[in-house]
């Protein structure tokens, strides 16, 4: 196909802003293609040269870059170039401009195929180190004195990617219905490939050269990220399980990044929510997909977290931020370590498991993963009881997680690739509030670190004084916030009040490893307050079955040794606390 073709079709889109034209417009342009060359043309006309997920490199050439090939390939000079890039405002219509008034060279006479033009980019996109900039310089110049001034016009806007022509995927998929198939109603048959796929010019290659046939029985394709599945949302338990017809999974929803993982033997690529190939910033999740996924071919999906590296405990999503870089990538895995929660299980040696209901998906996903701390199935309950997801609900919050997702469990739960879909309903806290003033808690119990913490502790159990009872009620662990000489230090100071078992003036339903005589102060802050049914302060008094808790709890640095024990902070107080946040929500929300 010559590229003059597709430039002619790109005219004409850019003349209509209607769906309906745009999309008769590409399915002419469509049965005109080359059967081998229809992936070319789909991924040219959405201004690149695969799909963004694919990890090869893109173009990559900068306007200067480009403007430097036009005025050499014109020999109008650089001037002349941005002063026609001023006038138009557009890097296109000057390249075209320059070309028509060139100074060097004959007219390009239209000859230029799709795959010559194709191969060029790939081409260019391919050049690497030294000199790789003026190596992509010469061989756009080399395209352009081949081209017609409107195909430079083109072929500059695509380089450097501002060719829009206002084409959706969807219009691109009704085209190759209607050009391959003869009927848009074909239309959902090429979604759902596209949807396992993620890859228009690989669903157009198979349809033209296989037929409809080979797309009804498409599967997901290892390498190819299918595209996510994501979920509604209800504001109350009770709603939820009506939704799902009575019962339902919840699972914990975690802060951290959705990983889609493909396992292809020992090679593993991770796409992100977006899509994006994020595989080379997260090397400690390749290790453990490698390891811990038991079949040889698997696409499987979690959340990873960012972790404490001593007490294992989750940590908000911007410290999982820190890990989405190009460089020093070896230095934030050791600063900022990661643990992988898994849910999905959409594909096993072959088998395409999107078809499957979740309780199946679930049970093959138990299967094939080896569980370890840090790689793991997520954290799960079926039930039927708005109850019970009320208090799975207050310990995710506790743990560090958003809310829940709630699962349909019936015979029609498929994995709903690109849909947002009601056969998962996400049960999120409905505010989002800072505590802004440290409380001082007092040190009951204490638990083993592990790995740089191992002999000291990794975290403390902490409890706030109550004066009617007089005694201490918990309401976090605290691990976050320490330096390496406070770890030093901790089981020296603590071991005059260390105790065999709990203090009697003690309460708490947190079993800890080492218990302590309530005697140390120590200020600490937290994102928040949030109801919890682990944590004994202020238990039934603001809702039955759960007390109060600190959300994300980080020690100041501060040991209040001027402070007895019961001179902490109150049940009482943390009970104002919480509400006086409730208030500042709801202040927010009016002024809102
Ligand atoms: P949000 O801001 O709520 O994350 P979203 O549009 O990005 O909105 P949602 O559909 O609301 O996505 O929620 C799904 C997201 O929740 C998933 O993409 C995933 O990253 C995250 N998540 C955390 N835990 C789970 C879980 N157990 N099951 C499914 N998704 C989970």
């Amino acid at each position: 196909m010559l590229y003059s073709t597709l430039v002619e079709a790109y005219q004409r889109l850019e003349a209509t802003t209607k769906r309906l034209e745009m999309t008769d417009i590409l399915a002419d342009m469509l049965r005109r293609a080359d059967l081998d060359e229809i992936d070319k043309v789909i991924y040219l006309t959405q201004g690149k040269i695969h799909p963004d997920w694919t990890g090869e490199p893109e173009i990559g050439i900068a306007e200067k870059m480009a403007i430097e090939s036009i005025a050499r390939a014109s020999g109008l000079g650089r001037d002349e170039v941005e002063r026609l890039m001023a006038e138009t405002g557009d890097i296109g219509i000057a390249a075209e401009r320059a070309m028509e008034r060139r100074r060097l060279g004959k007219l390009g006479g239209g000859q230029l195929t799709v795959s010559d033009v194709y191969n060029t980019f790939d081409r260019i996109a391919k050049e690497s180190g030294k000199g790789s900039s003026e190596r992509k310089i010469e061989r756009l110049i080399g395209l352009f004195s081949e081209a017609s001034p409107l195909e430079v016009r083109y072929i500059t806007r695509t380089v450097v990617g501002t060719l829009r022509l206002g084409v959706g995927d969807m219009t691109i998929l009704d085209a190759l219905a209607i050009a391959y198939t003869d009927s848009a109603e074909n239309r959902d048959i090429l979604e759902r490939a596209y949807n396992l796929t993620s890859d228009l010019g690989y669903v157009a290659k198979t349809l033209a050269r296989e037929g409809l046939e080979a797309l009804e029985r498409a599967k997901p394709v290892l390498g190819k990220p299918i595209r996510m599945m994501l979920a509604q949302r209800l504001s109350t338990p009770q709603e939820i399980l009506e939704k799902l017809g009575g019962v339902g999974s919840a699972e914990y929803k975690l802060d951290g990044e959705r990983f889609q993982i493909h396992k292809m033997g020992n090679e593993i690529q991770i796409f992100s929510r977006r899509l994006e190939n994020i595989t080379s910033m997260y090397p400690d999740a390749v290790e453990m997909a490698r390891r811990y996924i038991k079949a040889k071919e698997a696409i499987v999906e979690g959340e990873a977290v960012a972790i404490d590296p001593e007490t294992e405990e989750m940590r908000p999503f911007q410290v999982l931020m820190q890990r989405r870089r190009k460089y020093r990538i070896e230095e934030m895995m050791e600063k900022f370590p990661i643990a992988l929660f898994l849910f999905e299980c959409l594909y096993v040696d072959g088998e395409d498991l999107t078809l499957k209901p979740y309780r199946e998906r679930r049970r093959r996903l138990k299967e094939i993963i080896e569980e370890t701390s840090r790689f793991r199935l997520v954290r799960s309950i079926e039930t039927s009881e708005a109850s019970d997801l009320e208090r799975f609900f207050e310990e995710a919050i506790t743990e560090g997680c958003e809310g829940l997702i709630v699962k349909s469990t019936a015979d029609d739960s498929l994995y709903r690739a690109g849909a947002r879909s009601w056969m998962w309903v996400k049960l999120k806290r409905s505010y989002q509030s800072k505590m802004v003033e440290p409380v001082d808690l007092v040190v009951v119990g204490a638990f083993h670190g592990r790995g740089k913490r191992a002999g000291s502790y990794g975290a403390l159990l902490a409890a706030v004084y109550d004066p009617n009872e007089d005694v201490f009620k918990t309401v976090c662990k605290v691990g976050s916030g320490f330096t390496d000489e406070d770890l030093e230090r901790l089981p020296k100071m603590m071991e005059e009040y260390r105790r065999g078992e709990k203090h009697p003036r003690v309460d708490s339903l947190v079993e800890a490893d080492i218990w302590f005589t309530p005697s140390l102060v120590i200020e600490v802050i937290g994102d928040e307050i949030t109801l919890s049914p682990v944590h004994t302060a202020a238990f039934n008094t603001i809702r039955v079955n759960s007390g109060l808790a600190i959300r994300f709890p980080r020690f100041t640095g501060r040991w209040r040794s001027d402070k007895a024990p019961e001179d902490a902070t109150t049940v009482a107080e943390i009970v104002d606390m919480y509400k006086s946040q409730l208030k500042t929500i709801a202040g927010e929300a009016e002024e809102r």
